[in-house]
């Protein structure tokens, strides 16, 4: 008789209880049947299908888009003294046939394959002549086509069922909103099997959002309790990249960029450094992290905003997988907004494609604006109801106050409106407060009657007000000309004095207000 998955569990992998679901799912897969698995990174994913594979007689296929993550598996499972191998572009010919034949002579457990390669004549020609385990196919959103992973032969999959009904088969994925996960079942045949959902949540990662002033001075001041942490810094360009590295090593912090604009070896060779030594902060853009399996990384920050809540969570979800207290940060602006609005437009994309991403680019500057708990609004994102405030995010642990803003949104509105609806927040900021530079003339708006009007606030709070008008719809980003903010259809109520607007305040600052005209 075989061994138990405990007894298993403890002897080749060293854990010594299952976590979560895990054992629930090893249990139904190992007996046979087709599981669907929805696990946040770090939950524990690859135990769900390498203890079936070694329950089970017969060799478990892996279906995995990452070459990188591929070979860290195959390595750690060698190690544990697990028969297991892969196949994908990285071998060459002579590697790829001794793989082969170890597989078809019955001498491995696991085999992860590319999903290109799994659909070759080749492949599945062995795999008619092999006994099969399983099928599992880890980063299961890849076959969806409004994810940011999509991976056409994804979709091509089903093969596996049509000709192999009698193999369980298991799809994985830490990235799942509610439609994420429909679209995962229906395209995978899986409709029929078994839902695992673990909860989304990660309670040791606290969320902070803060809102853009001098972002590297930011960043400085939040990466002081994180002296000699490992930890990861996301910007949205290469250059962006290069120079906040370089910034971050002016100051005796031990970063290394990463991006894919960056020569190969020189990429490799910092990514080695990430993973192998303590302490080092890879500045990149999300190019970098796929299948980065590093337990220790106690912060994530962002630096730009991200393009979606589900992208925010996964890039956030790689701090802290050991389960030890860590942090995501991220610091945003009105800029970021407009620049990943007009990326989207500009983008080659068809219409629905477009307004999707916007709507989703709305659902992450909802996240930032939100006075409510982080977690709560980000769980909900997920289909998920978090009954209590976690109490240790950044709202909860320091409420946001909220203003009557009415009198506020009305000037900048009307700012808008007067200035013929194609100017940036800054330009409007210097017109409410009565700038007298020299675009202001140019364009005569020291004439106007808003000119001045917003002079009782300073350029920060009106900051703040743009970003969360923006938010609220009550402005629209023109995203065909320069990025200017234009009156949005939901505005008129506002400006006719109807509706009372109440936004958030912006948190205490450190320096004294400055006074006087411009921003
Ligand atoms: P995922 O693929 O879901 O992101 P992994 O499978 O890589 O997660 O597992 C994350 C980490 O948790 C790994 O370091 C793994 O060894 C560890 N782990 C998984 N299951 C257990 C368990 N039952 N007990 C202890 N550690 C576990
Ligand atoms: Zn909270």
């Amino acid at each position: 008789m075989k061994e138990s998955p405990e007894a298993l569990l403890r002897r080749v992998f060293g854990h010594a209880a299952f976590r979560g679901e895990q054992a629930a799912i090893v249990e139904h897969v190992a007996t046979g049947h087709d599981a669907l698995v929805l696990m946040p990174t770090g939950g524990g994913k690859s135990l769900c299908y390498q203890l079936p594979a070694l329950l089970r007689d017969g060799t478990a296929i892996v279906v995995s888009p990452l070459i990188a993550l591929m070979q860290d598996q195959v390595e750690a499972l060698r190690q544990l003294g697990v028969r297991a191998a892969y196949l994908n572009s990285s071998l060459d010919a002579a590697t790829a046939q001794d793989v082969e034949r170890d597989w078809q002579s019955g001498n491995l457990d696991l085999l992860y394959v590319a999903p290109e390669r799994l659909l070759t004549q080749r492949f599945l020609s062995m795999l008619e002549r092999s006994q099969i385990a399983l099928f599992a196919i880890d980063e299961a959103h890849c076959v969806s086509q409004w994810g940011h992973d999509f991976r056409p032969e994804y979709r091509e999959l089903t093969v596996l069922h049509e000709r192999w009904p009698g193999v369980p088969r298991m799809a994985l994925t830490a990235t799942a909103d509610p439609p994420t996960q429909r679209e995962i079942a229906e395209r995978l045949e899986l409709v029929e099997a078994r839902r695992f959902a673990s909860s989304f949540d990660r309670p040791n990662i606290r969320y902070t959002v803060t809102q853009k002033e001098n972002a590297r001075q930011q960043l400085l001041a939040f990466l002081q309790p994180h002296t000699g942490h490992a930890g990861i810094v996301y910007c949205l360009s290469r250059r962006k990249v290069d120079e906040t590295a370089a910034f971050l090593v002016g100051h005796g912090i031990d970063a290394v960029p990463y991006h894919a604009g960056m020569e190969a070896a020189a990429r490799a060779a910092n990514q080695r450094r990430f993973l192998l030594e303590d302490g080092v902060v890879v500045v990149a853009t999300i190019a970098f992290g796929m299948g980065i399996d590093k337990p220790d990384v106690r912060f994530v920050a962002h630096m730009d905003l991200p393009k979606s809540i589900e992208g925010y969570y996964q890039e956030t979800g790689r701090a802290g997988r050991d389960g030890e207290p860590a942090d995501a940060w991220m610091c945003h602006g009105l800029g970021d907004v407009v620049l990943l609005r007009q990326m989207i437009d500009q983008s080659e994309s068809g219409d629905e494609r477009k307004r999707l991403e916007h709507h989703k680019l709305d659902a992450l500057v909802g996240y930032c604006e939100s006075m409510r708990c982080r977690r709560q609004v980000l769980l909900a994102n997920f289909g998920e109801e978090y009954p209590d405030s976690c109490g240790h995010c950044d709202n909860c642990l320091q409420p946001p106050e909220s203003w009557d803003a009415t009198e506020a949104v009305r000037k900048a509105l009307s700012c808008v409106y007067r200035t013929g609806q194609r100017f940036g927040a800054a330009h409007l900021i210097d017109v409410l407060r009565g700038s007298d530079g020299e675009r202001i003339r140019q364009f005569g708006h020291d004439q106007l009657a808003v000119h001045g009007v917003g002079a009782d606030l300073d350029a920060r709070t009106w900051r703040s007000v743009f970003r969360q008008v923006v938010a609220l719809g009550f402005l629209e980003v023109d995203t065909e000309g320069y990025g200017g903010l234009r009156l949005g259809a939901s505005s008129r109520p506002v400006l006719k004095g109807e509706q009372a607007v109440h936004l958030r305040k912006p948190p205490g600052r450190r320096e004294r207000n400055r006074t006087g005209t411009g921003v």
